[in-house]
């Protein structure tokens, strides 16, 4: 049996709640439900849930695109309260769209031997299209929820699932 993990990426403050400096607005709300029961999901099957956390420094070159969001220490970086992790959960923060880009991921994946990742959270466009991406180069099996999965751009989150499915691999369910 191949041991999973649920990847919950960018469930932030800024992200997610209405005031946030980079909210996706509605369309990240309405996922939260889905996103915690999946959490109990896997919590209770003994899977590991990881959090995927963007954390930026004050004067991250990302700001050249977007406005600052998820500086490192500030609320807004943190993990919505709905979905709260618990005590031992692994918590990864990144600086780039990919989960996997100068971080710990890779290595915490291979130390708990897991091979299969269930996607969810934000941007489908932007850091769970590329981290979906960065895990098929380094052949996981990804599946990606695309009731958990939301953008501020409907038309990018189409087309992103659309690739993962037709070009990355990815199973869309
Ligand atoms: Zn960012």
């Amino acid at each position: 049996m191949t041991k999973r993990a649920l990847l919950v990426i960018d469930m932030l403050n800024d992200f997610i709640l209405p005031q946030g400096s980079l909210t996706v607005g509605p369309a990240g709300e309405e996922i939260v439900p889905l996103i915690a029961q999946k959490i109990a999901e896997f919590r209770e099957a003994g899977q590991a849930v990881i959090y995927i956390c963007d954390n930026h420094k004050a004067d991250d070159p990302e700001f050249a695109m977007f406005p600052p969001h998820c500086i490192a220490g500030t609320p807004g970086a943190e993990i919505i309260g709905a979905l709260a992790p618990q005590r031992g959960e692994l918590i990864i923060p990144k600086r780039r769209y990919s989960a996997f880009f100068a971080t710990q991921l890779d290595l915490c994946l291979r130390e708990m031997g897991i091979t299969e990742l269930v996607l969810v959270g934000v941007c489908t466009n932007i850091c769970v299209l590329y981290t979906a991406c960065d895990a098929r180069m380094r052949t996981y099996d990804v599946t990606v929820l695309r009731d958990a999965v939301a953008s501020f751009d409907p038309e990018a989150h189409d087309f992103a699932l659309e690739q993962m499915e037709n070009v990355l691999g990815v199973e869309v369910k």
